[in-house]
C-alpha cells in the first residue's frame, strides 16, 4: 500500500460518513503478501484500547507449507471478523438478550453491562467464536505490584462510541471493534494505519469506488472459515500466490510495494 492508498482509505471513508450508519457497510481486507510479521498491528490494537494483560484483539498468526529447500513462511494477521451471520451473537443472546447485537453497518458489538451480569452468555460466546477472536477482561493490570499503576494503563479511551476505563471493563469479555471510534472521528483503524508493510485496508463494501471495493473485485477473495457460514467481513486476498512468491526473485516485491 502506497501512501495515496492511506489517502484514498480516508476519502473513502469520509464519504462514507456523509451516508446514513445503515448505508455503510465496513470490511476490512487484508493481504498475506505484504505482512511482514512485525505485529505493529497487535500493539497498536493493544495501546489503543488499553487491552488487559495478555490479552490483544488481534493475532498474528505464523504458517509454514512445503519442506527445505522450498520451505515458504507466510502470516495471517487477524482480529474478529464481524461475521453478518455470528455465531456467539446467536450463543449469547439465547442465555441473555440483547449482549451482543450486529450494527447496521456490519460492526458486531458487545453490551459490557449486560454479559458482566451473564457469565453464562460470556462463556457461550467465547466458545461459539470459530475464530478464538474473544477475550477475557480479568481486571488485572501490567503494571499491579508496582508503586503505581501506570498511566497508560488507567486512562480513559472509546469502544463503540463509548467513554471508558478499565474498571468499566472489568468482568466482561472484549474483541476487535473496528475501532468504530476512530471512524466516527474520520480516521481508519489504529492496526490498518500502523501496518509497517502495509497490508491492510479498511473501508465501505457498499461504495463500489471504495478500495476495499475494488480489491475484493479484482483480486481472489478467501477466509479461513468461510465454509462455517458465518459470514466475515475480513477478506483476505494473495493467498494463491504464496507458490509464486516463494520462488520470485526480489524484483518482484514491487509488484506489491509499489
Ligand atoms: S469472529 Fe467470533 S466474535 Fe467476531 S462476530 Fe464472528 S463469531 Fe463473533
Ligand atoms: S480494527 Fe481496531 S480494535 Fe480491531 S483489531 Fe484493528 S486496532 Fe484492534
Amino acid at each position: 500500500m502506497a501512501f495515496n492508498e492511506i489517502v484514498k482509505m480516508h476519502e473513502d471513508l469520509d464519504r462514507a460518513l456523509r451516508k446514513p450508519v445503515s448505508k455503510r457497510s465496513w470490511v476490512m481486507v487484508i493481504d498475506v503478501r505484504k505482512c511482514v510479521g512485525d505485529r505493529a498491528c497487535v500493539v497498536a490494537c493493544m495501546a489503543e484500547n488499553v487491552c488487559p494483560p495478555g490479552t490483544s484483539y488481534r493475532w498474528v498468526f505464523e504458517t509454514e507449507f512445503r519442506g527445505y529447500p522450498n520451505l515458504d513462511k507466510f502470516y495471517m494477521p487477524g482480529n474478529c471478523q464481524h461475521c453478518d451471520n455470528p455465531p456467539c451473537m446467536k450463543a449469547a443472546n439465547k442465555l441473555k438478550n440483547g449482549t451482543i447485537k450486529k450494527r447496521p453497518d456490519g460492526i458486531v458489538v458487545f453490551d459490557y453491562e449486560k454479559l458482566k451480569k451473564s457469565p453464562d452468555a460470556r462463556e457461550a460466546a467465547k466458545k461459539a467464536c470459530p475464530y478464538y477472536a474473544i477475550v477475557d477482561d480479568n481486571g488485572g493490570y501490567y503494571t499491579d505490584n508496582t508503586p503505581i499503576l501506570e498511566p497508560y494503563e488507567t486512562r480513559t479511551f472509546y469502544e463503540d462510541n463509548e467513554r471508558l476505563t478499565r474498571k468499566k471493563t472489568k468482568g466482561t469479555i472484549r474483541k476487535c471493534t473496528f475501532c468504530l471510534h476512530r471512524l466516527e472521528s474520520g480516521m481508519i483503524p489504529a492496526c490498518v494505519s500502523t501496518c509497517i508493510g502495509r497490508a491492510m485496508y479498511f473501508g465501505d463494501k457498499s461504495d463500489p469506488k471504495s478500495l476495499v471495493s475494488e480489491l475484493i473485485k479484482k483480486e481472489d477473495v478467501w477466509n479461513p472459515k468461510a465454509k462455517l457460514g458465518t459470514k466475515p467481513r475480513v477478506y483476505y486476498i494473495g493467498y494463491k500466490d504464496r507458490a509464486n512468491i516463494a520462488t520470485s526473485t526480489s524484483a518482484t516485491c514491487q509488484v506489491c510495494h509499489q
